[in-house]
């Protein structure tokens, strides 16, 4: 019977170690960070995200502010916005959010936004530094993966993780951070020949595709850590890319869908604001 990571409960330790932390910044210098999300168009998913991220912000004590913009804004007009942004000292973290309207260039706007701002973690330098091992600011979806590996007390070094997608927000960070961990990794995508025989192999595997149910307990061996980073809808209901109730029995570590990495994204954006914000204030 697996031992069931609760992303919720771990989400809420990191939300109230970062409260106590805002609290001592405001003591210290008399402001507290300040998120910045710019949202373009109508989306209601972006519209509900955005939302939930400045209420998480506020009840962690720190300032929000969500910039609205019409989709008929230009990509130049979007940029000038980014710039003056960046600028800004009173902002100490900023993210548009995605996905952008057509006629605008995402890359191009992420790639404008200061990257000691980026709470994202999506400026080409906060990938780079991943890749390199350096010191940076590790995109929220991964870095709540790992954080929940750790809290489990798994020790990667050495372990075969295999990691299915290979998005640049999620499954692509998530394989260079276990590999900074010294897990041997291995790398699926929707072109891959036989996920189960990868599959069988791992220690660890982490399901980052948006196919519901695509991990089955047929696939994995016994003992097999399990992260569902997915989240669909099917039928009204979100569930994950693991099939959780054939795995719970097979697994010796799974988080539910809902509850799981979808908690632990908002707790790691919110310790990327803090962290903007100390490396801003160090700085100036
Ligand atoms: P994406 O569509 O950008 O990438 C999906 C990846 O999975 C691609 O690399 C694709 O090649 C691969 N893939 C697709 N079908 C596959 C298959 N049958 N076998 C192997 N690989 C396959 O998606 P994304 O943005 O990386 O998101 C992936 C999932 O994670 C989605 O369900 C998304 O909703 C979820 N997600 C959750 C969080 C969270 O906070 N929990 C954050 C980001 C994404």
């Amino acid at each position: 019977m697996a031992e069931i990571i609760d992303g919720k409960q771990l989400a809420k330790d990191i939300r109230a170690k970062v409260t106590d932390r805002v609290a001592d910044i405001k003591e210290q210098y008399g402001k507290v960070p300040h998120l910045v999300v710019i949202l373009v168009g109508d989306n209601p998913a972006s519209q509900s995200y955005v939302k939930r991220k400045k209420r998480d912000c506020e009840r962690a004590g720190m300032k929000s502010t969500i910039i609205h913009k019409d989709t008929d804004i230009t990509e130049k007009e979007l940029i000038d916005l980014v710039q003056r942004l960046n600028d800004d000292n009173d902002v100490h973290g900023l993210l548009v959010q995605l996905p952008l309207p057509d006629h605008i260039n995402e890359n191009i706007v992420i790639n404008t936004i200061r990257k000691d701002k980026d709470v994202d973690g999506f400026h080409p330098l906060n990938i780079a530094a991943i890749h390199t091992g350096e010191h940076g600011i590790v995109p929220a979806t991964p870095k709540g993966v790992m954080t929940m590996l750790k809290s489990a007390g798994i020790d990667l070094v050495g372990q075969e993780a295999f990691v299915i997608g290979c998005s640049n927000i999620a499954g692509k960070p998530i394989a260079m951070l276990l590999l900074e961990e010294k897990a041997t990794v291995t790398i699926a995508h929707s072109k891959t020949r036989d996920l189960k025989k990868h599959a069988k192999e791992a220690d660890i595997i982490v399901a980052a595709a948006g196919v519901p149910n695509l991990v089955t307990p047929d696939m994995v061996k016994e003992g097999v850590v399990v992260i569902d980073v997915g989240i669909n809808r099917v039928e009204g209901k979100l569930i994950g890319d693991v099939d959780f109730e054939g795995l719970k029995d097979k697994a010796s570590y799974i988080p539910p869908v809902p509850g799981g990495v979808g908690p632990m994204t908002i707790a790691s954006l919110l310790e990327n604001t803090l962290e903007c914000f100390e490396i801003l204030e160090g700085k100036r």
